[in-house]
């Protein structure tokens, strides 16, 4: 009896099934990149066709306390309830935060937003600042 394995008749050639696991990770590796390339698409055309907003909104645990336009230089010193302090500054039709005294700086180090559902947030202060405005987010003309 000789030992090499038979499948209906046919020598399976040595080294099929490597090459076939090759070509799989490769599959995947192609299918990975398409998914990849789709929401890069996806993404770039929900940025391309996202409207500059008019309002920053300004929330406090949840509730808004103030909205300034996005069109008028501005800087704002946000108390929150507890007596903490962020500065909130508007210019050139962005909103950012320039300085806070909460304890990790988050919502200093993220860069300025201007369109429509975009937000800084600084969680110890529970202060969120939200864009809105500007015909919302799906209108394509
Ligand atoms: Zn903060």
């Amino acid at each position: 009896m000789r030992s090499k394995a038979v499948f209906g008749g046919r020598t399976r050639p040595k080294g099929s099934l490597v090459i076939s696991m090759k070509n799989r990770i490769r599959n995947d590796i192609i299918l990975a990149l398409a998914l990849l390339l789709a929401a890069l698409a996806v993404w770039g055309v929900v940025s391309l066709t996202r409207k500059t907003g008019e309002y920053a909104v300004v929330l406090i645990n949840g509730e808004e306390t103030a909205r300034y336009p996005l069109d008028k230089d501005a800087v704002v010193e946000i108390e929150t309830e507890d007596g903490h302090v962020n500065t909130l500054v508007i210019k050139d039709g962005e909103a950012s935060v320039t300085f806070a005294d909460c304890p990790d700086k988050l919502c200093v180090k993220q860069r300025a937003i201007k369109r429509t559902g975009e937000t800084i947030i600084c969680l110890p202060h529970k202060l969120v600042i939200r864009i809105e405005g500007g015909g919302g987010v799906d209108t394509v003309v």
